[in-house]
């Protein structure tokens, strides 16, 4: 798989918007790579190859963006997709965890019975920060006796290191 290719297109549709949402925030819009569907596509490829690279036999997305990455790939390998939402948004039991944010606290939830045990879940969202968002999805996998097969992201804002804080694979197309 050519992934400089893929990374150049999926860049070139990616728009960069400073001080959103906040000043000092650059803050990466992939609503353009959707309305592009050669880049759309291209995002697809690499997620795929990552679900297929780490073994996955579930894809988790990840609220909100993570959704129209997954959902997609997980349909075309034929696995299970996953939803990991904010607080109070699935309808049934869930399992909980917290993450920090600059000010405060967040949490992600998933259904409890969403994964069967064992089964080897990909993480899938759209950018890794300071990788918090990241680290309690795969505190939700674990809860529920899952493995986390990887993690993969089209964007990963090197700078802030997030990646320190996950421990299995991480597959990101562009570095930042
Ligand atoms: P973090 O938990 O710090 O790794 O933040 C990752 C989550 O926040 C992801 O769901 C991203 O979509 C979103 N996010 C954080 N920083 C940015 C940014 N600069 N541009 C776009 N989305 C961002």
């Amino acid at each position: 798989m050519n992934f400089e290719a893929l990374a150049a297109t999926v860049s070139a549709a990616i728009t960069d918007v400073p001080d959103f949402p906040k000043e000092g925030i650059l803050f990466k819009d992939i609503s353009t790579v959707l309305q592009r569907p050669e880049a759309f596509r291209a995002a697809l490829s690499f997620f795929e190859h990552a679900a297929r690279d780490s073994d996955a036999d579930a894809i988790i997305g990840l609220e909100s963006r993570g959704f129209l990455f997954g959902a997609p790939v997980a349909a075309t390998l034929g696995l299970p997709f996953v939803l990991a939402r904010k607080p109070g948004k699935l309808p049934r039991a869930v399992v909980q965890a917290e993450y920090e944010l600059e000010y405060g606290t967040d949490a992600l939830e998933m259904h409890t019975d969403a994964l069967g045990p064992a089964t080897r879940a990909l993480i899938v969202d759209d950018l890794i920060a300071t990788g918090g968002t990241a680290e309690a999805a795969g505190k939700l996998v674990r809860k529920v006796g899952g493995v986390v097969a990887g993690y993969a992201f089209l964007l990963e804002l090197d700078f802030l290191k997030g990646r320190e804080r996950l421990d299995a694979t991480i597959h990101s197309l562009i570095h930042v």
